[in-house]
């Protein structure tokens, strides 16, 4: 049987996501998009009400999200601010190794010390050299008695400035090159950390991004996640659980911005009547509705395979992801186009949310990389 309806949870989670955007995220989007600065105030009262490290377990003081409720979540968080809701959500891209690959003192030590903190975790992976090619990392971890020394350059760091600790990729044996990719935790105060100044950038300004320098880093050998070599298939298998995510936030921002310029259309009087009973917006306004509808049951879907454990999560993770960010950068463009002069205006935010899902056919894998992932799966 086909359902698509939310259970009990997923509706109150929708609810109290939804009321937080609208009481919390919308009024401070247009103040951080400005500002450019991580957004911590909205961060600290999203810990408050307890919207904070869904995917983690409830027994490590998480929410004990599944991949739904956190796209459910994610959703709604798009919907009020791409840029904030990364400062919120982009925690789950960060400790997903952990929550996959970490063992019982592990989790105690790291989600305890971020709930503890009320604080935010960075994913590191990305290289000058090595943006969507994640083999051609050259960032090294090498063996030292009880420690790695870790030495390399990370770049687009989300949340770089503001977190309390590093998850890094590094080869443990250049010999062996991304065969050797092993997953860290690299706590922030470690000795030999430079950040950068903040990437200046096109939209998502509340989430910040630095490159980030390590010279000679000290990492414990408990530190290590997993073991040696499994680096590459956790990052790999990060992405496949936070996909949804980006799918999500793509198209809470679409359709917040169609609800913003259908309803625009509705009341602005041309020519003696509201533009939308031309043919020519409502038109437009109809293929919008049709995008958002297909790209949350696409992503619906590949956030339920991936609950249910089936073998098509990965495929259908990549498709969200490529058809909702596409949708939502063609709906937020033509909501400016239905709003016209007023859409391209900072007295809306629909030209926000059309800067600001640009990223989102950007990174966790272009869509470029999301058709790879879709080829190799269709022709194997
Ligand atoms: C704001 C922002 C935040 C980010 N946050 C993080 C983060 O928190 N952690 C992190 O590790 N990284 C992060 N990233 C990095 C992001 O994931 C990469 O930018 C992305 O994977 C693409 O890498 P690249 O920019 O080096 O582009 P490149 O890999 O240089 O690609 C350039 C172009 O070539 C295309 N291309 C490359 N290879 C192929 C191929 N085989 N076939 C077809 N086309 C191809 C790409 O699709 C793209 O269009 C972030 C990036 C940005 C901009």
């Amino acid at each position: 049987m086909v359902d698509f309806s939310l259970n009990d949870k997923q509706k109150a989670i929708q609810e109290k996501y939804r009321d937080f955007a609208q009481r919390m995220i919308i009024p401070n989007a247009r103040k951080f998009d400005e500002l450019a600065e991580f957004p911590w105030p909205v961060v600290k009262a999203a810990y408050e009400e307890g919207l904070m490290n869904g995917p983690v377990p409830e027994k490590f003081g998480g929410n004990g999200y599944s991949i739904l409720d956190a796209a459910v979540a994610s959703e709604e968080l798009g919907a009020g601010c791409i840029g904030i809701g990364i400062g919120i959500d982009a925690n789950t891209l960060a400790i997903t190794p952990l929550l996959l690959a970490g063992n019982d003192e592990q989790h105690n030590r790291f989600f305890g010390r971020l709930i503890e903190e009320k604080g935010v975790a960075a994913y590191c992976l990305t290289e000058p050299n090595a943006g969507s090619d994640v083999q051609g990392i050259q960032a090294t971890a090498l063996p030292k008695g009880d420690k790695y020394i870790l030495n390399g350059h990370k770049r687009f760091i989300t949340n770089a400035e503001a977190a309390s600790f590093f998850t890094v990729f590094a080869m443990t044996d250049p010999s062996k090159g991304s065969r050797s990719l092993s997953a860290f935790i690299v706590p922030a105060e470690s000795p030999g950390i430079e950040i950068k100044p903040r990437m200046q950038k096109m939209g998502q300004k509340a989430s910040v991004q630095n490159e980030i320098i390590f010279t000679d880093v000290e990492i414990p050998k408990e530190n290590l996640l997993g073991k040696e070599g499994h680096g590459f298939i956790f990052a790999m298998k990060t992405f496949d659980r936070t996909r949804t995510g980006v799918a999500a936030l793509s198209l809470g921002a679409a359709r917040s911005a169609f609800e913003t310029s259908m309803n625009w259309a509705k009341n602005r009087i041309q020519f003696g009547k509201p533009i939308s009973a031309n043919q020519a917006i409502g038109f437009m306004l109809a293929e919008m509705a049709v995008k958002i509808e297909n790209a949350r049951n696409l992503t619906w879907k590949a956030a339920w395979a991936y609950d249910t454990g089936s073998k098509e999560a990965n495929m259908l993770s990549a498709m969200c992801k490529l058809y909702a960010s596409d949708i939502a950068m063609e709906v937020t463009t033509d909501a400016v186009q239905v709003m016209a002069g007023e859409g391209y205006s900072y007295d809306y935010l629909v030209e926000k949310a059309m800067r600001d899902v640009k990223l989102c056919q950007i990174y966790e894998g272009t869509n470029q990389v999301q058709r790879l992932v879709i080829s190799k799966n269709i022709l194997k």
